[in-house]
This record gives C-alpha cells, sequence and structure tokens, in this order.
C-alpha cells in the first residue's frame, strides 16, 4: 500500500490527507499541536460556556470552497450558520457601510454609491462558481472559465486605493478598503484589490457564514472524513527533519505533504531541497502580524449605528484614507495609535456559542511583523470609539501577541497569519516562481500550506491541489516502470 505522511493539521493538511485517502494511501497525519486543526480550531478563552474561535471565524472560502463542497461536510456535522448582516463598517459620523445578503439593506447603507456597488461586482457575482474554480487554484494555468476570469482580472489587477475612488461618498469607500485589508498591508499596489473584489463578491453570493459551535466544527467534519477512510493523525509531534518520518510511522513514506510555512519546510528538509528551491524559500517573505484578543461581555455591543448590532463581521478602522495609510504603516514595521481592528460577533448567527450571562467577542488588531506590544488597549480604544459605553460591559480579556500566535501555531512567523505576504509577486507566485508551486523539487515532497496558491483562507484547495500533484507524480512513475 503507498505511503503518505501530512504534517501539519490544518485544513489544508487534512484536505491533503482526505485527498489522499480517497486514492488508497495509508496516511499518517502529524500534528505539533495537541489538538488538530491549525488555524481552525475554537476554545473557552475567556469565561466557561463561551466558545471563541481561536484563529478563522467568516468562512467565505469554507462555504464555496469546490473540494469541500464535493466532500459534503454537512455529512459530518458541519452546518453554516449567516448573520443578517455579513459585514459592517462604521463611520466616526455615525453612518455605516453594510453588506448584505439583503440588497436592499446594502443599497440603503450606500446611498449614492448603491448602483455603482453593485454595477462594480455585478460580473464577479454572476460568474462566482466559475470563478471560485479558477481564483482557488494556481494563477499560472489554463482558464476554463476565461470570460470570468478575464472580467474578474481587470478589476483586481488594480491598487485597492484606485477602486475605493470609484466611490462618491465614505460609506463604499471605507466599507471597500476595510475588505480590502484583509489582505494585510499595502492598498496602493497592483493587484491589492483582489483580496477585496473576491470577499466583497462573496458578501452578494455566499456570503459569510459561521460553523455552527465553532470554526473547530470544519476541523471534526475534515477528520471525521478522513477516519472513514482509515487516516490517522498523531498529535504532540514536532516534525524536526524527514528522518523523523520514518522512525515514527516505521517505513519511508512515499509521499511527503507539508502543510508548514516555507521557512517551516526548509526547517524540516533543507538538507534534501534543491539549492534553488532552498534559497526561493529563504527568501519568501512575511507580512503583517496579529495581536489577537478575545473578550467576554455583558449583553451586547452598545454600536451606535444600528445595523452594526446585527453584523457578524465589523471593521473598525474609519475612513478610507486612514485604512490606507495604517495599513501601510503597520507594513513598514511602525504600530498605529488606532490600529485596523477586526472584530466578530458569531454568537448572533450562532447563539450556542454564548452562556446565559455572557457573549463572546472576537477581536485581532493588524500590527507590524514580530510586534512585542500589548494592543489590547488600541483594540478595546477602537470599539469604545464606535460603542461607548463597550468597556463597561467588558467581563474578561484574553489577548495573544504575534510571538503567542507563532507559538500556537508555528506557521504564523512574526504573527503573519497568512502563511506569507501578499505582495503582488506572492500572490501571483506563491510560494516561488514554479510549473508546479506545490512540488518542493524532490519527488515525493509537497508544500500545501496557505503559502501556496491560493493563499490564506479556510478552503482547503492548497491541500487538494498538493495532493493531486503527488497522485499525479506517482501516475507518471509508474507507468515510466
Ligand atoms: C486570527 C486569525 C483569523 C483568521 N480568520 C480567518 C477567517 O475568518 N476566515 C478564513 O477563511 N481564514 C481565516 N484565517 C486564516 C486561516 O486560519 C488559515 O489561512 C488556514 O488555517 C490555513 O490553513 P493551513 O492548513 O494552510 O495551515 P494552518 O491552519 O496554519 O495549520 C498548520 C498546522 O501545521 C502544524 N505544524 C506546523 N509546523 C509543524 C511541524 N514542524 N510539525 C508538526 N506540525 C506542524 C501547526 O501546528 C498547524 O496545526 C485566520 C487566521 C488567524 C490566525
Amino acid at each position: 500500500m503507498t505511503h503518505s505522511v501530512v504534517v501539519g493539521s490544518g485544513p489544508n493538511g487534512l484536505a491533503a490527507a482526505i485527498r489522499l485517502a480517497h486514492a488508497g494511501h495509508e496516511v499518517t497525519v502529524l500534528e505539533a499541536a495537541d489538538r488538530p486543526g491549525g488555524g481552525t480550531r475554537t476554545s473557552e478563552r475567556t469565561l466557561p460556556g463561551l466558545l471563541h474561535d481561536d484563529c478563522s471565524a467568516f468562512h467565505p472560502t469554507g462555504v464555496a470552497s469546490p473540494y469541500f463542497r464535493a466532500l459534503d461536510l454537512e455529512r459530518h456535522g458541519l452546518k453554516w450558520l449567516w448573520p443578517d448582516i455579513d459585514l459592517a463598517h462604521p463611520l466616526d459620523d455615525g453612518r455605516a457601510g453594510v453588506a448584505a445578503r439583503d440588497a436592499a439593506l446594502t443599497a440603503a447603507s450606500l446611498g449614492v454609491d448603491a448602483d455603482r456597488w453593485r454595477r462594480l461586482f455585478a460580473a464577479t457575482v454572476r460568474g462566482y462558481d466559475d470563478l471560485i474554480d479558477e481564483v482557488l487554484r494556481p494563477v499560472a494555468h489554463l482558464p476554463r472559465h476565461p470570460v470570468a476570469l478575464g472580467r474578474f482580472g481587470m478589476r483586481a489587477l488594480l491598487p485597492a486605493t484606485r477602486l475605493a475612488r470609484m466611490f462618491e461618498d465614505e460609506p463604499a469607500r471605507a466599507l471597500f478598503m476595510g475588505v480590502a485589508a484583509h489582505k494585510f498591508g499595502r492598498l496602493d499596489q497592483p493587484l491589492s484589490s483582489s483580496v477585496g473584489m473576491m470577499l466583497t463578491a462573496a458578501t452578494l453570493t455566499v456570503g459569510w457564514p459561521v460553523a455552527r459551535g465553532g470554526s473547530e466544527a470544519i476541523t471534526r467534519a475534515l477528520l471525521a472524513e478522513l477516519a472513514e477512510y482509515g487516516g490517522r493523525v498523531l498529535t504532540g509531534v514536532r516534525v524536526r527533519s524527514l528522518d523523523q518520518l520514518t522512525e515514527l510511522t516505521g517505513s519511508r513514506p512515499d509521499v511527503t505533504v507539508l502543510d508548514t510555512s516555507p521557512a517551516g519546510a526548509v526547517a524540516i528538509a533543507g538538507q534534501t531541497l534543491p539549492a534553488r528551491v532552498r534559497r526561493a524559500l529563504e527568501r519568501y517573505a512575511y507580512g503583517p502580524g496579529a495581536f489577537k484578543l478575545d473578550v467576554a461581555i455583558e449583553g451586547d455591543i452598545p454600536w451606535t449605528n444600528e445595523n452594526c448590532r446585527r453584523a457578524g463581521t465589523v471593521h473598525l478602522g474609519g475612513s478610507a484614507a486612514r485604512i490606507a495609510r495604517i495599513e501601510a504603516q503597520t507594513e513598514a514595521g511602525g504600530m498605529p495609535d488606532q490600529p485596523f481592528v477586526l472584530l466578530g460577533q458569531q454568537y448572533l448567527a450562532d447563539p450556542s456559542r454564548s452562556s446565559p450571562t455572557a457573549n463572546p467577542i472576537y477581536a485581532y488588531a493588524h500590527v507590524p511583523n514580530g510586534y512585542t506590544g500589548d494592543a489590547t488597549e488600541a483594540i478595546l480604544g477602537q470599539v469604545e470609539r464606535f460603542a461607548p459605553g463597550f468597556r463597561a460591559r467588558i467581563l474578561a480579556v484574553a489577548a495573544r501577541n504575534t510571538g503567542a500566535m507563532a507559538s500556537y501555531n508555528a506557521n504564523y512567523i512574526g504573527g503573519d497569519i497568512s502563511a506569507g505576504a501578499n505582495t503582488a509577486r506572492q500572490i501571483i507566485a506563491r510560494p516561488r516562481v514554479a510549473a508546479n508551486p506545490y512540488s518542493l523539487g524532490v519527488p515525493g515532497l509537497y508544500l500545501c500550506s496557505s503559502a501556496t496558491p491560493p493563499g490564506a483562507g479556510v478552503h482547503g484547495m492548497g491541500g487538494f491541489h498538493a495532493a493531486e500533484s503527488a497522485l499525479r507524480q506517482l501516475r507518471r512513475a509508474k507507468s515510466n516502470r
């Protein structure tokens, strides 16, 4: 039987493991942490009974992922739940742009720009299913849906700042820039609107759902699928070399897939990698970090803008111009006094995460890579700015700085939760310029983490494509024998 090992049990690692197990391989997943799931885990971080997503929270890519869909994870208990409003972006004057699948609600919040908003994303929305199929794979491929991809590409190539200027008023401008900021870092460079275009189109199509019971429900469903096909997961095992894989599993694996950062891959397989591959992985750039803050509150957040009270995600950063400034500052290594904050109120869609007396609030700020300071006050200040009286409702807080994030998951180098900077170069060629970005240049050895296409997000597509590469190579080797 063909023997495969996957190092790391994030959504990409588990997706790779499942694809290989489906192909009949004997699969072992080795995970450093004491619980599988990587960026897809949920814990009681503040008070007993309150469920906080440790990392990923909202799942536009999860619900749209072609591989997750094919796996029918709902069969293993996964249930998506949607808030009334996917996203709200409050401004200092009390207004807020919102993105909801209820078009009338979005239009009312965007006023003079309502029609422009709809038209800007119309083509992307129309071809969304085809487009997802195109963008959740390596950029360099023969497109199956060239029209959808071409229309999207024309907009995605633009700097986000340029796209935001197409709107007349601040609610639409700031709303778009907040979504674009999910890329982390400068928003005035080519391709910086690509993440914003896709995630905004998602608000008009599949939405930004949460998983019932916490994002860990996605991990549980993937584990159940893997177990059905005989795959096993060993936790508490930090892999440091390829030799260790043979010691741990009893034989040399035919296929090894690393759900690690490029630096992690060099640490494990550096001696084996061709010099050019090793050099490319060592040159790979990491982006700004995240400072995570979980808060338990009594009641709800007293947002000034009513729509924010119904929104799953709330972006806190103010005007479009300010977001461009603070994201550039963060990328350059400076910590803004008022950083960009992404706040989650998952309990609105999924009340099972609350206790009878408290609700869990999820937040993280964009901070410089490796930032060692405490951003707790800066985050609380950003919430208070748009929801006066918020601090008085706080029952408990739990913070993790960039160092704690990196200890929690070795892939978050310097707190970079995307496992690599989203520069134009690394959006196009991730982790290096290569015909097969998953191959590490050694037969049987692959990388599948979000440092490979299509990049960050819980979708499992990096894992799926890496496993497909491995299966193709095995078939070729067999037919050449
Ligand atoms: C705060 C935060 C918020 C986020 N929000 C969202 C969101 O709302 N929606 C979304 O789609 N995405 C979100 N993400 C991103 C998402 O979590 C990641 O893109 C996704 O988890 C990447 O999956 P992966 O399988 O590539 O790697 P990971 O999920 O990072 O998993 C990698 C695994 O490999 C293990 N590992 C690494 N090195 C070794 C080793 N040497 N030996 C053994 N095991 C090892 C790690 O312990 C980890 O379990 C967020 C991430 C963070 C941190």
